[in-house]
């Protein structure tokens, strides 16, 4: 730990120094270029992507909840969803993974995360599911690919869309592979969507998102959408909206994605050193999963003296932060929407819950953190 220097629990400008000479290099590029929208950078960006998600389409647009709007109207104009249609959709996520859903008026069914690995809860999913049941909306959490191909398999054959919200896990890969052999968080059901918010593994220095699919009609779709709903010049099909991600952005994030494998792999050695070294009785560590590559947006210990232990590191100088304090369940924004009694738990994890500090950290920072949580005493 450098004594000199206060260490933030996000620093961006850290971050972006590593890339800064080729960062600046294509921002001259693009500006030079007097193409800012739907040019070169864009089409490249959306084909790299493609290609490491092993997706056949990916489409930029301005940023994740974005993203999820566009997948779920477009199965709307597709006519594979309606208004009333129930998504299921963990409690324990970004209030960005919900907000779209009620807002086309399909109707989110929130339950809680497993404690397994603070994701869906396949075991208990059945429960959650009606004859309304439409889509399940996968949240690929922390950086933990949710995926259970024998409960994804049964849920495609009845005709359950599968969407991704790999908002923090584009890199992630899991050992089973996807609805169409993919093994890349994000290419692993029918659509999935990605944010390039800043603080993300593969963070824009703006707004920024994408769709990817394998499913050609939907990616047409989308893409009409995000641009007016436009099919061709002054032709309108749809209600659309202006959802592009633009030039800018799209050059930036080329270069951000050269360095995406290892940034997963460094962020795999600092959990892998606060695993083996995190030794507290109230502190639980994360699961680490060998048939997985877990990419480690967050990595977050529970402890039933959560707000203690954020105290006690906080007098020693280490910041951690709280991912999700409040669920969107229980925001003001939702008052009176979910009454479900099942949402309590859900609520007792988000009291757990601690993010210790991962981005830009080193494996030996790690350890030194892991020794200061061990003499935590509540
Ligand atoms: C960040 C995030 C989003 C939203 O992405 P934005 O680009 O900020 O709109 C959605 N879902 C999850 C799980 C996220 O972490």
């Amino acid at each position: 730990m450098d004594a000199e220097r206060n260490f933030a629990f996000v620093d961006l400008a850290l971050t972006n120094s590593r890339y800064a000479p080729q960062l600046k290099e294509a921002a001259a590029r693009v500006i030079d270029s007097g193409r800012y929208l739907a040019g070169e950078e864009t089409a490249a960006f959306e084909h790299e992507l493609a290609h490491a998600l092993g997706v056949t389409h990916c489409i930029g647009v301005s940023n994740g909840l974005d993203a999820i709007r566009l997948i779920f109207r477009a199965y709307i104009e597709l006519g594979r969803l309606a208004p009333g249609d129930e998504v299921i959709i963990p409690a324990n996520t970004f209030i960005a993974s919900v907000l779209p859903v009620a807002e086309l008026g399909l109707r989110p069914v929130m339950m809680p995360a497993s404690d397994r690995d603070m994701n869906l809860d396949f075991d208990a999913i059945e429960e959650y599911m009606s004859p309304r049941t439409k889509a399940v909306l996968l949240v690929h959490l922390y950086g933990t690919p949710c995926w259970r191909p024998d409960v994804c398999t049964s849920l495609h054959e009845r005709g359950i869309l599968l969407i991704e919200d790999c908002a923090q896990a584009v890199g992630a890969r899991t050992e089973a592979p996807g609805l169409s052999g993919g093994h890349a968080a994000g290419g692993l059901g029918d659509a999935a969507a990605i944010s390039f918010y800043p603080t993300k593994n593969l963070g824009a220095l703006g707004d920024g998102g994408s769709v990817a699919t394998s499913d050609a009609e939907l990616a047409k779709t989308v893409r009409i959408l995000a641009n007016y709903g436009s099919d061709r010049r002054y032709h309108n099909l749809y209600r659309g909206y202006n959802n592009r991600l633009d030039e800018l952005q799209a050059a930036f994030l080329r270069i951000k994605l050269r360095d995406l494998e290892a940034e997963g792999e460094r962020r795999r050695e600092v959990a892998a050193a606060y695993d083996a070294c995190i030794d507290n009785p109230w502190v639980t560590t994360p699961a680490i999963f060998p048939d997985m590559q877990q990419v480690w947006h967050q990595y977050v210990v529970r402890s039933p003296y959560r707000d203690r232990l954020k105290i006690y590191l906080e007098s020693c100088g280490i910041p951690s932060d709280i991912h999700y304090a409040v669920p969107p369940h229980r925001q003001p924004c939702f008052e009176g929407f979910f009454a479900d009694e099942r949402l309590k738990r859900a609520e007792e994890m988000a009291d757990s819950v601690l993010s210790l500090p991962i981005a830009d950290l080193s494996a030996e920072q790690a350890r030194h953190i892991a020794s200061i949580i061990n003499r935590f005493k509540p």
